[in-house]
């Protein structure tokens, strides 16, 4: 990080503090300092520190399929936004933010491996993606396995290296004026019947007009301290690195496999990332012999030459869940000036820029209705009665 402030907290006071320095409080924050907002954002540890940084970095807007029309839309202009963003961004900071765009192909085995992905399909198919059978595939994927069936292919669809776009996001954001603190323990909302006043920390209080938790997996803990429930769940996955010699570069895929049972993502910094396993409920980092077992498998089975790669490293991180599949995101409505910004699950990378223009807009006085985002909003669980 370029500059981390160090006035003393008694000192502190910001229109806006945003508890949560990972890919979408940082994305937050830069949408809110590129419209001139005085904005600071805190960290318990520190940027990019934590599941932003086990992501694959996937902007998978059109492989994934999202049950809700809301999010493909969302999906779909983010990934957009996003894109528009690092161009602004590099002019900002120096964080090369690795995005390369070749398009993703969903494989299949066979025509009854094709039949049933369709019928399982929740929501429509793409008009973009184009449908390769075999020796197209042969011909345009020569790495991928010889007798794969056929394989859709989505050329909009992009990756990033996210580590670097949450690094990216925020050293932007302090280029035009927010300000960034980590290592700040102890955080709590402080709010009273007019709404919030601020945040209490190790290190003292800070006041402000709004609060955003943007805290991923502890953000449901945020809440709880004001007397709010809104659950996040854990899905822990595993996720694995490999790279190529220049003598296999042939083998190397240049484009994402986005398959059922795995995704192989060849990454910017020369790499390729093979992801990922899911297991609800688990919120250690352990990678366990069998996950990676279990991914090596599906990818070589996708790549057979990928059994001539060197395999790098494996890491874990957790997936914040909702239990609707819905991220939160809007107004606390019983707790003026209180916003969330969490529960993105799979797609936080994909979805940190839509998140952090539509919290900017709720922030500039739209309503969720007018922006079209009820269906996200931070209470609606309760109001379903899902929540005690
Ligand atoms: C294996 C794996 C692969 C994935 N692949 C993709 C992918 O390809 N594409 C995609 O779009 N998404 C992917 N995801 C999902 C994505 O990583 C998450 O949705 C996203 O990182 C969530 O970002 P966040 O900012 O909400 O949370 P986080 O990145 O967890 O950030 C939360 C921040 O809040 C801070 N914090 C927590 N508690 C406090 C507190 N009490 N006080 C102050 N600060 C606090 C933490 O230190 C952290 O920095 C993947 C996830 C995993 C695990």
């Amino acid at each position: 990080m370029k500059k981390i402030i160090t006035d003393r907290p008694d000192k502190i006071h910001a229109e806006t503090i945003i508890v949560g320095g990972g890919v979408v409080g940082c994305a937050i924050a830069y949408e809110l300092a590129s419209r001139g907002q005085d904005v600071l954002l805190v960290d318990r540890s520190a940027i990019a520190g934590g599941t932003s940084c086990a992501a694959a970095g996937m902007l998978a807007a059109d492989s994934e399929d999202f049950a809700h029309p809301l999010m493909a839309k969302l999906a779909r202009q983010s990934r957009q936004l996003l894109h528009e963003q690092q161009v602004l961004m590099a002019t900002l900071s120096d964080v090369e933010v690795g995005l390369q765009r070749h398009g993703f192909l969903t494989p299949f085995r066979s025509y009854s491996e094709l039949s049933s992905y369709k019928n399982n399909r929740k929501s429509a198919l793409s008009a973009d993606e184009v449908w390769w059978d075999r020796s197209v595939v042969q011909q345009e994927a020569p790495w991928l396995n010889r007798d794969t069936y056929g394989a859709y292919y989505r050329p909009y669809e992009s990756e990033i290296l996210p580590v670097h776009l949450t690094k990216a996001y925020a050293e932007s954001a302090q280029v035009l004026g927010a300000r960034v603190m980590e290592d700040i323990q102890d955080i709590r909302v402080q709010a009273n019947e007019h709404g919030v006043q601020g945040i209490t920390t190790s290190i003292g209080e800070m006041r402000c007009k709004h609060v955003i938790i943007a805290a991923g997996l502890q953000s449901e803990e945020l809440m709880r301290h004001v007397n709010l429930s809104l659950p996040v769940w854990s899905v822990k996955g595993e996720i694995a690195a490999v790279q190529f010699a220049d003598e296999h570069a042939g083998y190397r895929p240049d484009r994402t496999v986005y398959a059922e049972d795995i995704y192989i993502v060849p990454k910017a910094n020369g790499e390729v990332w093979l992801g990922a396993t899911s297991l609800p409920g688990r919120t250690d980092l352990n990678v366990s012999v069998q996950g990676v077992q279990k991914l090596l498998t599906a990818a070589t089975h996708w790549v057979p030459g990928m059994k001539e790669a060197q395999f790098l490293r494996a890491w874990a991180g957790v997936r914040p869940a909702t239990p609707d599949g819905l991220p939160y995101i809007g107004a606390c409505k019983s707790i003026p000036g209180l916003f969330a910004a969490f529960g993105h699950y799979r797609n936080g990378i994909l979805l940190s820029a839509i998140t952090g223009r539509l919290i900017a807009e709720l922030l500039a006085g739209k309503s969720s209705e007018e922006l079209g985002i009820e269906a996200l909003s931070p209470e609606r669980l309760n109001r379903k009665g899902v929540v005690q």
